[in-house]
């Protein structure tokens, strides 16, 4: 599978992180899937509704819902729910515990931005996978190539 982010959708999620500092900044990333080709063409940043936001994330579960209904919607105009991300103010861009238990497996892509080098972000993205018979086990994170374009 090739997965392509459009440098503007990078720089504005990227952005979005910046403004919630000293939070963590959360939200969803939407495309287009065509044969084996993501592409990322709109970010979409949800409220974090986690109890400690400095070092976790939850989404605002009204926002999640509407972007899982509004899905349907998207697939017709071309458009659907290709990833999720959220950023490390202080951390790496590798999965924490908490993200690993939390991550759900139907997710085409997960992305990770650190800041701890607020000069330098980081960008990892990963592929969410759930061995086969492991349905109580936490999914792997699979680290993701991707190519920045347009
Ligand atoms: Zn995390």
């Amino acid at each position: 599978m090739l997965v392509e982010i459009e440098w503007d959708v990078l720089s504005r999620t990227i952005a979005d992180c910046r403004a919630r500092l000293p939070f963590e900044a959360c939200g969803v990333l939407l495309g287009e899937h065509k044969s084996d080709t993501l592409r990322i063409r709109t970010c979409v940043p949800l409220t974090n509704a986690a109890d400690r936001p400095e070092t976790s994330f939850r989404f605002d579960e009204r926002e999640w819902l509407r972007i899982l209904y509004e899905d349907d919607l998207r697939k017709r105009a071309g458009h659907r729910l290709l990833g999720i991300y959220h950023s490390h103010p202080a951390a790496g861009a590798v999965p924490s515990a908490d993200d690993r238990a939390a991550v759900w497996s139907g997710l085409p892509t997960y992305w990770i931005v650190s800041l701890a080098d607020a000069d330098s972000p980081q960008i990892a993205a990963f592929r969410p996978h759930r061995p086969p018979g492991a349905a109580h086990m936490p999914c792997e994170l699979l680290p993701l190539a991707y190519s920045i374009v347009g």
